[in-house]
């Protein structure tokens, strides 16, 4: 029997990209002897950040999902009190506020960018509605000038969910520094990495005094290692929201080489466009767009298909293929947690477009032979065919 031809290689939709200096600064942290949180990396990572994205104070976290649970507490919801936010985002977005007491209320997305729609934001407002917080999609900006005028207009917080949109613009502004607080992720599938972590842009002065309490297991210890105090106490709520020098010191090595890893993500991005345009031109799909004055940082590239059926039978398509391309979110207002907490209120551009999209591989070392052929394995699926010999 002949044997079976080997399958090409298989390429996934994400590695993690390491810039050089990481395990460097690993050993620089444990040869300085503090590998506790806010130290020497701690305290670097942060002012690296505040310079480049012109943000008062950044603090690191564990997270994103703790910098949101740590924002939505800074909001202070008493019972009853609303949060308005998207359906079409990752679950820790709704469920940091939910566990600060707040019921979401679900606002649709915009068509072109799933970001949350500016234009309906207003409706749902109510005398309970406290917050919005926004999602900047893809790494993609959000109508903030609008979203700020109508939190303003109504005396509402706004948090930017910046998980995907570090060392991205609107407007010249960085995401992440124009809501009051601003989460940032550095999950290993995110742009700039260390494994687990996360930050929060304390935006609104005001607020940093709670947050370092909130971030220090509810004491005042960073006023008393300012010697505002003279002993260290219980004062708040809190919980262990500091990582440690060893991530911070990761983590460092990824910020200093931000500007390289956006180029390549920014050239890789180019590549999938012009290999794809045609399919575009004909109208089989419908790449990410970024409005004027939005300046992404390239953190994905989807594409939206004709159909839920295109869809899926694109992702066989690359699963045939040894590709993983990838859908993404399940919209949380059709979650069982969603329905529960929200009341099941249809969505229909979210419902649509998840429905319909989905995500090619996407990582600094992914090479231009690897992404020849998933843009091949794509167009043999659009033209209805079988791909092309690559
Ligand atoms: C990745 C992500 C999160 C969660 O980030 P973690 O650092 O893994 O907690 C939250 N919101 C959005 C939109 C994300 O993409």
């Amino acid at each position: 029997m002949p044997e079976a031809p080997a399958p090409p290689p298989r390429i996934p939709f994400n590695k993690p990209f390491v810039a050089g200096k990481e395990l460097f600064y690993i050993a620089q942290a444990v040869t300085k002897g503090n590998l506790g949180g806010d130290g020497f990396y701690t305290r670097a990572c942060c002012r690296l950040m505040e310079e480049r994205f012109g943000v008062p104070h950044v603090l690191l976290t564990p997270s994103c999902t703790a910098s949101l649970e740590m924002a939505a507490t800074l909001c202070g919801f008493e019972p009853g009190d609303e949060v308005i936010l998207p359906s079409y985002t990752f679950v820790s977005t709704a469920s940091a506020f939910v566990r600060a007491g707040a019921k979401p209320v679900f606002v649709d997305v915009r068509p072109d960018t799933l970001n949350i729609d500016e234009t309906q934001i207003e409706a749902a407002v109510t005398e309970r509605t406290r917050a919005i917080c926004v999602v900047h999609y893809a790494g993609i900006a959000c109508e903030m000038d609008t979203i700020l005028a109508i939190a303003e207009r109504n005396g509402l917080r706004v948090v930017e969910d910046a998980a995907q949109g570090v060392n991205a613009f609107y407007k010249g502004r960085a995401l992440g520094s124009m809501g009051d607080l601003g989460c940032y992720s550095f999950h290993e599938t995110k742009n700039l990495i260390c494994g687990e972590g996360g930050a929060l842009c304390i935006n609104d002065p005001a607020l940093l005094r709670r947050s370092e309490i909130l971030r220090d297991k509810g004491t005042n210890r960073q006023a008393f290692f300012r010697g505002d105090v003279d002993k260290y106490t219980w004062v708040d709520v809190g919980s262990s929201y500091v990582p440690s020098e060893i991530t911070s010191a990761f983590l460092y090595a990824q910020l200093e080489e931000m500007d390289r890893i956006t180029r390549r993500r920014a050239e890789i991005f180019r590549r999938y466009a012009e290999g794809l345009a045609p399919e575009v031109a004909a109208g089989r799909l419908r790449p990410p767009h970024a409005p004027a004055g939005c300046v992404g940082n390239h953190h994905l590239f989807y594409a939206i298909l004709a159909s839920t059926e295109a869809r899926d039978a694109a992702l066989e398509a690359f699963r045939a293929a040894n590709i993983q391309a990838v859908f993404h979110y399940v919209p949380l207002h059709a979650a069982p947690m969603g329905r529960e907490l929200a009341g099941g209120r249809s969505l229909p551009v979210t419902e649509d477009l998840a429905a319909r999209l989905l995500r090619l591989p996407m990582f600094f070392d992914l090479t231009e032979t690897e992404q020849d052929r998933v843009i091949a394995t794509f167009r043999g699926f659009l033209a209805g065919g079988p791909p092309p010999d690559a």
